[in-house]
């Protein structure tokens, strides 16, 4: 935390009240760095990794733009566009925009996947101030024309690297393509390799950089142990350790697979522990579902595969099992940082 206060950073105050309700006390040290920029109209590229208070790095002082901007509506059009990797993604992003901008008269829509588009094209119809959207999604639905981008004057892309893992660098320089050059744009990336150096350079001007060290910070309030065990015997190793130890309250189990997945969530419950799980090929409701169950504590275990948990923001997770070892380290900090969130161990 830092020693400016959102005040100081001169958010207005239907965004401060907002603030008081979240209970948000002090800016984190992205959000005191960044606010100010893109307040300012600067484009900006910043590193950082969920856990460090990136959403609402962009999204108060977005906020606080659209507070001073003729918002005239016209039909199918956004104000701005905030576009994400993962559905569970996007759902977040808009819980955060909708919590921070409810003293605000802000119309916004949530544009994804894997349900129906009836709801989402009516939602587009009269015009948004604010649109979170999925790549795929989205671009089905200008297609479809059902939405244009040209009077989009401010982009955000959250977690770009993530984007590109997943394929969708190319669909989301079309939906660049199809906004206007004068805008304000700014993109987040937990990792900067070549790929998304290149994008940031294409779509980004004149950017303030700004990089936060969350990997440390987050790993310290983590105590992180490891147990040397055959792979036959992990299932009643973990079993065991879920039956014994009471502090293991909210669990993430991480498998590799989808199928793996599938497999331990049928074998603890079947030990009589409540668990659920999501991973890719669940539906959206599905995956909703689950998610709230964990959140609500109706289910104590919830296992993910690394893409399924991206983003996940669940409070008090008190425990994350690497079941099976991610294929990279970066992951590994992921899927580590679902725990000790906002200031928690
Ligand atoms: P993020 O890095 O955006 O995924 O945010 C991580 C968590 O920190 C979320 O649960 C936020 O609601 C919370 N958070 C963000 N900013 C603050 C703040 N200034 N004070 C306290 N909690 C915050």
């Amino acid at each position: 935390m830092t020693s400016v206060t959102f005040q100081d950073l001169g958010l207005a105050e239907p965004i401060l009240h907002a603030l008081i309700a979240e209970k948000h006390e002090t800016p984190t040290p992205i959000q005191a760095q960044a606010i100010p920029e893109v307040m300012a109209g600067k484009d900006l590229l910043g590193l950082a990794q969920t856990g460090t208070g990136k959403t609402a790095a962009f999204t108060l002082p977005i906020l606080h733009r659209l507070v001073d901007m003729p918002r005239q509506m016209t039909p199918k059009t956004a104000h701005v566009l905030i576009l994400a990797p993962t559905r569970e993604l996007a759902v977040q992003i808009g819980e955060r925009t909708q919590a921070y901008g409810k003293n605000m008269r802000l119309k916004q829509a949530i544009i994804l996947g894997g349900v129906s588009q009836y709801r989402q094209v009516q939602a587009l119809a009269r015009g948004v101030d604010i649109l979170i959207a999925t790549p795929g999604r989205l671009l089905d639905l200008i297609n479809q024309r059902h939405l244009r981008l040209d009077q989009t004057s401010i982009l955000i892309l959250d977690e770009a690297d993530r984007m590109f893992d997943m394929g969708f660098i190319h669909k989301v320089r079309q939906i660049v393509s199809m906004m206007p050059q004068q805008r304000q744009t700014l993109l987040f990336s937990a990792t900067m390799p070549p790929d998304i150096s290149k994008l940031a350079q294409e779509i980004l001007r004149d950017p303030v950089r700004i990089e936060v060290a969350s990997t440390q910070v987050t790993a310290d309030r983590i105590e992180q142990g490891l147990y040397y065990v055959d792979t036959k015997d992990k299932k009643s190793l973990l079993i065991d350790m879920l039956n014994n130890d009471e502090e293991m309250k909210r669990v993430i189990v991480f498998t590799r697979t989808k199928h793996g997945a599938d497999r331990i969530t049928e074998q603890l419950m079947k030990a009589g522990v409540d668990t659920d799980v999501i991973h890719g090929d669940k539906s959206q409701n599905a995956r909703q579902r689950s998610l709230d169950n964990f959140r609500t504590g109706r289910v104590r275990v919830l296992v993910a595969t690394d893409i399924a948990a991206r983003g996940i923001d669940v409070n008090n997770i008190t425990h994350v099992v690497n079941f099976e070892l991610p294929p990279e380290a970066e992951s590994y900090v992921h899927r580590i940082g679902r725990t000790a969130r906002a200031g928690s161990e």
